[in-house]
């Protein structure tokens, strides 16, 4: 073997178990699971350890900084990759930019910390075909551009469309599934949509999303849902997701562990009534970076940066937390961590998300627990995204592997310090080498693209 895990305790999904078992490896391949005493020209020894797919975060903004060009390109990937996160999906929330390509090549060229798979974004087609105004509606000759431009984007490789409705309200509908409805020629594409809107209307907005399901017949992955409904609304809008599943309707969410929200000062999120909608007061926004980092708001400073400093990060401390609880347990939300570092700036959930959750819903708990959190960051995940060699530890799967200590998971980030990495991840494997080693990298390069052309994926 190239490299053998010794002695560790291996998540069993089928069994919903853990089992005591040695893992061989070889060109990128688990080659065996077995009892039996096995050698490599590497050993890992994980006495003690549970060893768990590599985690694969369906939600994040890995990419923003390579295409902003602002900071290193890969300074939130870097984060994600302490945590455990082997493939990483950038572009959300609208955002993801229109040339997928030009990342899927620097990654083909120079390597990733984690595998990467992005979306193209709603918000970012608007702007390609030359929307300025997010409040305005698109004429049918930008929606055929959007349409051209996201079918590029898709035969590029992108994993589908990504949508931001709060950031571009102007959006309607019916321009919605006229964009979308182009991903019904690429079999297996998804939406992911932040919704059209938060707080106390967020179920008109959780329904909107299961109609342009429905109408384009497009798997819809509601993003963030933590930070859309739990402001009273948690336990409706899960029952929401869980009627249109039965009702043949194929949607699921994603959240992360975290009871505040951040985005961009100058978006359309803080326009007037965002503070009736989420029940909150300036003194619950928190600046992000900059001049104010770590100061809260009243309404000058809220005002002052918004016209002066639109693209500064706010974190808005609005979320009710037994509903988060609520929201990250349910079987059909996954683990995501919306993550985007900039400069060491940002929110926690980039550097803390995956080992909170572990921490948080399963530490002292019986194996069923762990097994249950780490299934919403490893095999959920890859089946919403048909990656059939990823999130399971059988033979023949991608080596991409987390060996953590249980006793010791806990995240570090905190709002004052969002890049402290966290505790309990000891190894991570990329791509069957070692890319961690007690929190720190050894290889920041060791992720690949990985492209949906036609009906599978190209790595
Ligand atoms: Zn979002």
């Amino acid at each position: 073997m190239d490299l053998v895990i010794l002695n560790g305790r291996l998540v069993n999904f089928e069994k919903n178990r853990l089992e005591a078992k040695n893992i061989g490896i070889k060109k990128g391949k688990i080659y065996t699971i077995t009892s039996a005493e096995i050698t490599g020209k590497e050993v890992v020894d994980a006495r003690g350890h549970v060893i768990s797919p590599g985690f694969i975060d369906i939600h994040n903004h890995c990419d923003y900084n390579f295409h902003t060009g602002n900071t290193d390109p890969f300074e939130t990937s870097r984060h994600l990759l302490l945590m455990g996160v082997t493939t990483s999906i950038g572009g959300n929330c609208g955002s993801g930019s229109v040339n997928i390509k030009k990342y899927f090549d620097f990654i083909d060229t120079y390597g990733a910390p984690n595998n990467y798979m992005g979306f193209v974004g709603h918000r970012a087609l608007r702007e390609a075909a030359g929307i300025k105004d997010v409040y305005a509606c698109a004429s049918k000759t930008e929606i055929k551009v959007m349409q051209q431009l996201a079918r590029e984007a898709i035969e590029a490789g992108g994993i589908g469309i990504s949508l931001g409705l709060e950031y571009s309200p102007g959006a309607s509908f019916e321009e919605v599934i006229q964009v979308c409805s182009v991903l019904r020629d690429y079999p297996g594409r998804l939406i992911s949509a932040h919704f059209r809107y938060d707080g106390n209307r967020s179920l008109e907005a959780i329904r909107e999303l299961v109609d342009i399901s429905k109408e384009t017949g497009i798997p819809m992955q509601v993003s963030h849902l933590n930070s859309g409904v739990c402001f009273g609304y948690a336990s409706e809008a899960l029952k929401m997701l869980e009627t249109a599943r039965q009702e043949g309707t194929d949607v699921m969410a994603d959240a992360y562990p975290y009871n505040a929200a951040s985005t961009s000062a100058g978006s359309a999120v803080f326009d007037e009534g965002c503070f009736e909608r989420w029940d909150a007061d300036y003194q619950d926004i928190m600046v992000a970076e900059g001049e104010y980092a770590g100061k809260r708001c009243n309404r000058e400073l809220f005002l002052h940066i918004r016209a002066k400093h639109p693209d500064t990060r706010f974190i808005m401390f609005v979320m009710d937390e037994k509903e988060v609880d609520e929201v990250m347990l349910h079987p059909l939300v996954m683990v995501a961590s919306d993550g985007n570092i900039n400069n060491g700036c940002g929110h926690p959930r980039t550097a803390g998300t995956f080992p909170r959750a572990l921490q948080r819903y399963a530490s002292g708990k019986r194996d069923e627990a762990l097994i249950c959190m780490i299934e919403k960051m490893t095999r959920l995940p890859a089946q919403r995204l048909g990656l059939t060699m990823k999130g399971k530890l059988t033979e023949g799967a991608d080596a991409d592997i987390v060996v953590l200590n249980p006793k010791e998971l806990k995240d570090n980030a905190t709002y004052d310090n969002p890049v402290l990495p966290p505790s309990g991840i000891e190894y991570v494997l990329l791509n069957g080498k070692i890319v961690v080693e007690q929190g720190k990298i050894l290889n920041d390069r060791g992720g690949k693209s990985i492209k949906k052309i036609g009906n599978h994926h190209q790595v």
